[in-house]
């Protein structure tokens, strides 16, 4: 049997990352680490601009960045990702097509080499949406997928991070940590030329963070949502904020039923209530045609754009490098 053609369509097309909201001072790490940092997000822009160059889906391109961001040691999130409170990595990751509302989800993964692959399987299998723990490692080895000892995500940095951060513990000034210290997270969103919406967030969630914590980021709604139409939305941040909030829902209901544009809805709690609570946040969001926005209330945030026009931005901090994208 044939399948009917589909017409070809060429919509604009655009993607953001984000690689999170708990970047250093520019101080703390040495112009040419900065640099690489900073390669590595183009290379995983690139990835999914890619795909949406050659009429791919805004799903993997997604998949494909955020994929690129969990193997860079910079992110927090697959390799390098932080350590919880037993000095372990329990790992958080989602992804949703705006299309059709899809949605899958894993966390508290322990050895799944790169989480994303394993929620973007949930998602096609389409029976469960979130798995957990050691369900979900057992789901990934099941179905083929590239399972690691959980060494394999410390790196030197996380393990000084983790110290620091029961430094802090102990001395009863948390408050005073820095947010690099605290969290990072990596997410992209992406508009594909059929005109479809997708998100993608992965992330090792806080340092020293409870055992059996789980954040935002593989919670539908809160750290990851796309609705064809509207917008799609990758959040980084302190978690519980964004789970109490529901987040990335919460911005696409400003769009769809306040009529609030990308930027105002994006920026409502980032620059409003979490900056004022002390809550360091940040996103990326794209909407239906093609705009980005990358709110952020900290002292800076990874993250990278290509807007509809072909325009590439990487940036860290207040300063926007514009890219090539070869
Ligand atoms: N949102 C992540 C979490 O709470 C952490 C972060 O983005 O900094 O798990």
């Amino acid at each position: 049997m044939h399948s009917t053609p589909q017409p070809l369509t060429s919509g604009p097309v655009a993607i953001g990352l984000h690689g999170g909201c708990g970047v250093m001072a520019e101080h703390e790490m040495s112009a040419a680490q900065w640099q690489e940092a900073r390669e590595h997000l183009r290379l995983a822009l690139v990835a999914g601009w890619n795909v949406l160059q050659q009429q791919g889906s805004a799903l993997d391109a997604v998949q494909a960045a955020v994929l690129g961001m969990e193997d860079s040691v910079y992110f927090n999130a697959g390799y390098g990702a932080a350590l919880n409170a037993d000095g372990k990595h329990e790992l958080d990751a989602a992804i949703m097509d705006g299309a059709t509302l899809a949605a899958g989800a894993v966390c508290g993964a322990a050895h799944i080499r790169n989480p994303i692959l394993a929620a973007r399987h949930l998602l096609d299998a389409g029976e469960a949406v979130l798995m957990t723990a050691a369900g979900a490692d057992a789901y990934a080895q099941t179905h083929g997928l590239d399972c690691v000892a959980n060494s394999y995500f410390t790196t030197a940095q996380r393990v000084e991070a983790l110290q620091a951060m029961r430094e802090h513990q102990r001395a009863g000034t948390f408050k005073a940590a820095r947010e690099s210290e605290k969290h990072g997270t990596v997410g992209a969103v992406a508009l594909d030329s059929s005109g479809h919406l997708a998100a993608a967030t992965s992330t090792g969630g806080y340092t020293n963070k409870p055992v059996g914590r789980v954040g935002d980021s593989p919670l539908i709604g809160a750290g990851t949502y796309a609705c064809d139409g509207v917008c799609a939305v990758s959040g980084t941040g302190q978690g519980e904020y964004f789970i109490r909030h529901v987040f990335a829902h919460d911005i696409a209901t400003r769009i769809s039923l306040g009529g609030l544009g990308l930027e105002q809805a994006s920026g409502h709690l980032i620059m409003g209530e979490f900056r004022e609570q002390g809550v360091g946040a940040g996103a990326i969001t794209l909407d239906a045609r093609g705009n980005v926005s990358a709110p952020y209330n900290t002292l800076g945030m990874f993250r990278a754009w290509v807007s509809v026009d072909g325009h590439a931005v990487v940036a860290s901090h207040d300063q926007e490098f514009v890219v090539a994208l070869t």
